[in-house]
């Protein structure tokens, strides 16, 4: 059996029968990380027989994109900030992305007129203040055409935020060349990074440079990671990745809890599982390495935030739960008047 057994056997008998659906890819560093029998990574690029059963919960378009969606390219949800996909390409595609029908099909890609048409749209709309390049990675475009695009972006003046979500700090660091820090550090708006990580594993020593380039060269850097069954899905998994992040100076953002993309529910955690885990975090990590838990309502209807279990309200008083203890609530009354 050669290096990558892994290639040959398990993906090639389905990806056939699944590339309709997500293609199969991923870079350099992540089959290398495969190579050395990482479960955690494998778990996450390689297509799996698993992926063919479907949910009748389970959609094409889980989070309501399509009803948000006034020109190609532009997803509108929410007044003040849009997410622009100029291209659903990315440096590997996740078995459990919440795009995946999207994602990996070169018919989703703007062309130059769709992208002056998307660009127009934000000119128009004074409430957005902020465009998010999503998903697709928006690393995988070309530094010149991020170039022009901020160019344009420059030119408009009620945004005043850019962010970029993105796999390939971890996945891909090599695609972070100067030119694109350049490129990121020559606009006039303020530009944050959002990295995708589910696990430390995922996290070599070039990754942690490029984390390092963005941070020194003034753009700070969040992260958001998905809960996932076989890959993270432990509280010391959990604590594990966010410990790192902060070492690293990324600030976890959002934990998300998986969307109801097609063929996903071996990847399912229990959600009561992972209030409990979260709740939990609260007493082995500084506050500001707990990322928000966050559940996107199907349907179109908006991200919220899952506070843990930690507070309840009976007969005028308040119980709240330890987070040293979580077996014990204490009761409090606040007697307002
Ligand atoms: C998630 C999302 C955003 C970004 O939301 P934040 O809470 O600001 O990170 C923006 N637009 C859409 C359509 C989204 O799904
Ligand atoms: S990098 Fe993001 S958009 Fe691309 S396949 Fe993975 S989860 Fe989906």
């Amino acid at each position: 059996m050669n290096s990558r057994g892994w290639l040959d056997e398990k993906t090639h008998q389905v990806s056939s029968l699944l590339s309709k659906e997500l293609d199969f890819r991923v870079t350099e560093s992540m089959s290398r990380l495969i190579d050395q029998g990482n479960q955690e990574i494998a778990g996450q690029f390689v297509p799996s027989a698993q992926e063919l059963e479907v949910k009748p919960n389970e959609t094409s378009d889980p989070i309501g994109d399509d009803i948000h969606n006034p020109v190609p390219g532009i997803t509108h949800r929410y007044s003040d900030r849009v997410l622009l996909n100029i291209s659903h390409a990315c440096a590997v595609y996740c078995r459990f992305c919440l795009r995946k029908e999207k994602v990996s099909k070169p018919g989703h890609s703007l062309n130059t007129s769709e992208t002056d048409k998307a660009l127009d749209y934000i000119a128009s709309h004074t409430s957005i203040k902020e465009v998010i390049f999503s998903g697709g990675d928006p690393f995988i475009l070309s530094p010149r055409l991020i170039r022009s695009i901020l160019a344009r972006l420059d030119c408009i003046e009620h945004v005043k935020l850019v962010r970029f979500h993105t796999r390939v700090p971890t996945v891909d660091p090599g695609r972070v060349t100067p030119q694109l820090i350049d490129v990121l550090t020559s606009t006039t708006k303020a530009v944050r990074v959002v990295t995708h990580i589910n696990t430390v594993k995922e996290i070599s020593e070039s990754s942690e440079e490029v984390l390092k380039k963005f941070i020194n060269s003034g753009v700070p850097v969040l992260s958001q990671s998905v809960i996932l069954k076989g890959i993270n899905n432990s509280l010391d998994a959990l604590l594990n990745l966010f410990w790192k992040l902060i070492e690293m100076r990324v600030t976890p953002y959002y934990l998300h809890y998986l969307d109801l993309a097609r063929g996903t529910s071996h990847f399912r955690v229990p959600l009561e599982q992972v209030i409990e885990w979260h709740h939990q975090l609260r007493g082995k990590i500084p506050g500001y390495g707990i990322p928000e838990l966050m559940v996107d309502i199907p349907g179109g209807l908006g991200k919220i935030a899952i506070n843990s279990e930690n507070a309840k309200q009976t007969g005028g008083k308040w119980h709240f739960r330890s987070p040293i203890h979580p077996d014990k609530w204490i009761t409090i009354d606040y007697q307002c008047k």
